[in-house]
């Protein structure tokens, strides 16, 4: 049995931030990753971090806020919208202290740029692998602190005793054995669920863990029909070509060769919010001004120099996958899954309903991005929110004893387990996630109605339930057994896409990425509220608009670009 005071489940830039900060504040955490957190999905980060350091133009924390309460379709908590901008400076700095190399202006300071629905250049980078250069920095302090990490430890289930949270039940990969691990405080820092769909920028281990043993435990998760779906996707592959590249100036081009944005955002044009452009997109596509299915980004006209200078991966991932150079040619894509902006429901802590559970970064729902996740916002959230998850809990743990290890979990858990490896026929789990990912890509992509929704809705049932029935694993060895965790991280992500599939359908209402046809309009009459989505006992997700939108300074008004 394994005990600390803080464990957080996850190496990726929101579990590394709050370990350091338990760390700094002198706590005994441990960081359970299912990878190297070197290898986390942060690190494919590429544009930048937003903060408003006005190094470009004035700017202020108040006007990040407002841009980004606005860029979520007025669905943001707005006290946790102002918590999130006004420390986005300190935590550059902090950052920028500890070692990470943030691009440069030539007076020195550190370079911004500009990135879509913001009112002005505020994207911090390193040139277009921000996320690697900042998991590294943090990589750096695990090691400084000496702060233990379970990696290749995947963790299976959450340990409520007494009603608070009492550590986690992990499965050791390298042996197969299942083993308690007791927390005063568990921070839940797993990623996001783009894997729901068939082609996604998400890497294979964005399976929505975090999210599905919160709510197997019996904790909501909030908003999760918000998804977003990135304008700029590769067809050949889903990888990103990041927003950065039409921040530095890129072009998106119809068949025609028209710049097409002006028609949908006459403001702001190729850097209007995401769920603005990929609905123009698409909508040029399906109006048959698209080329094979896809528009084009042309960054031809920024030059060799600033190509390679400040996009030098895209160029190269562009190049990979379609054999074409963004110097020379533009690069053909398309709108593709990209972010979860739902997620376990947290308060602006990063606490849950359970005491001693906390969640941070893709995973939770903070509600800091509510229906629309503008640009740079979500490293910025992994930092902040990670770091107040941690100190929240740090001050938490203070007033605990001893934890009541959850044996009872733990069996629980083996009994999962050795239910999957025990049964020899039925089911798949890959069939099985197959299944999802066609209903999710078919049914609930850009626009959606009651029709699809329904049908994506009773797929995803049948497939829970030959899950739970059917489902069997081939591979029944104890060393490596991806099978048996490619199934399970399955079971999290069919939770996660019943949550999306059923609150979109109820959600009779356009708001930010959720784009309904038969219900073209936001409604605030209706709709100013979350969507809680709870465990059913086998059914479809129970769901509960108790929580209300907090507004504290910008009503709802008509969002144009
Ligand atoms: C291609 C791409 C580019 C992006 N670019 C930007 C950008 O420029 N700016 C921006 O703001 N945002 C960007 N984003 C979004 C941003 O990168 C992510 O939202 C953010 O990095 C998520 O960080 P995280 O720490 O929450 O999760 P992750 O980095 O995904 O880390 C999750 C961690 O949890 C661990 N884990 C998961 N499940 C388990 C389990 N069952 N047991 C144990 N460990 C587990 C994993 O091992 C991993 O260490 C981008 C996203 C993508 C896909």
């Amino acid at each position: 049995m394994i005990n600390h005071d803080v464990v957080v489940i996850g190496g990726g830039l929101a579990g590394m931030r709050a370990a350091v900060e338990a760390a700094e504040r002198g706590a005994d955490v441990a960081v359970v990753s299912k990878m190297h957190p070197v290898r986390s999905h942060s690190g494919a980060a590429q544009g930048g971090i937003n903060a408003a350091l006005g190094n470009r133009e004035d700017d202020a924390p108040e006007n990040h806020a407002f841009d980004t309460a606005k860029g979520s379709d007025y669905l943001g908590d707005q006290s946790a919208i102002e918590a999130m901008c006004e420390d986005a400076p300190n935590q550059i700095i902090w950052l920028e202290h500890r070692g990470c190399i943030f691009s440069r202006m030539p007076d020195g300071r550190i370079a911004q740029r500009p990135f879509g629905g913001a009112g002005s250049p505020r994207t911090c980078y390193s040139a277009d692998v921000t996320g690697l250069v900042i998991l590294h920095t943090l990589w750096e302090q695990l090691e400084r602190f000496n702060i233990k990490v379970y990696e290749e430890y995947f963790a299976t289930g959450l340990c409520i005793e007494d009603g608070i949270g009492t550590g986690l039940v992990a499965y050791n990969m390298r042996n197969g054995e299942l083993e308690l691990i007791n927390a005063k405080a568990t921070i839940f820092a797993t990623g996001g669920a783009g894997r729901m769909y068939l082609k996604t920028t998400n890497g294979y281990a964005s399976t929505a863990d975090g999210m599905g043993i919160a709510f197997q435990a019996g904790i909501p998760l909030m908003d999760m029909e918000f998804m977003q779906f990135h304008p700029t996707t590769l067809k050949e592959n889903g990888v990103l070509m990041t927003e950065g590249a039409r921040g530095e100036g890129g072009h998106l081009l119809n068949a025609a060769g028209e710049r097409f944005m002006f028609k949908y955002a006459p403001n702001k044009g190729e850097l209007a919010s995401r769920d603005v452009v990929s609905r123009a997109e698409w909508t040029e596509i399906l109006e048959g001004r698209g080329i094979d299915g896809c528009v084009l980004l042309d960054i031809r006209h920024l030059g060799r120099e600033k190509i390679l200078e400040r996009l030098p991966q895209i160029r190269e991932l562009a190049m990979d996958a379609t054999g074409k150079d963004a110097i020379d040619e533009p690069i053909p894509i398309l709108p593709g899954a990209h972010y979860t902006m739902g997620g376990i429901e947290t308060d602006k802590w990063g606490a849950t309903r359970v005491p001693g559970v906390y969640a941070a970064g893709e995973t939770a729902c903070a509600s800091v991005h509510g229906a629309n996740r503008l640009g740079g916002n979500s490293l910025l959230e992994t930092i902040v929110y990670g770091a107040r998850a941690a100190r929240h809990a740090v001050d938490y743990i203070k007033g605990v004893g001893t934890v009541k290890p959850s044996v009872r979990t733990l069996k629980e858990q083996q009994d999962k387990i050795d239910r999957l490896l025990s049964r020899n026929s039925g089911e798949r789990g890959p069939a099985l996630r197959h299944a999802m990912n066609k209903t999710m890509s078919e049914n609930t992509f850009i626009f959606r109605d009651q029709k699809g929704l329904q049908t994506a809705v009773d797929e995803l049932r049948r497939v829970r339930k030959a899950f739970d029935e059917t489902c069997y694993v081939m591979d029944k060895s104890k060393t490596f057994n991806t099978d048996l965790v490619n199934t399970l991280e399955t079971d999290f992500l069919i939770d996660a896409a019943q949550c999306l599939a059923k609150g979109a359908l109820e959600r009779t209402e356009s708001r930010g990425a959720q784009s309904r046809t038969d219900f073209p309009e936001r409604n605030d009459e209706q709709w100013m509220k979350h969507t809680l989505a709870w465990r059913n006992n086998g059914d479809d997700p129970k769901l509960d608009y108790s929580r209300a939108v907090e507004i504290t300074k910008w009503q709802p008004t008509v969002r144009s670009y």
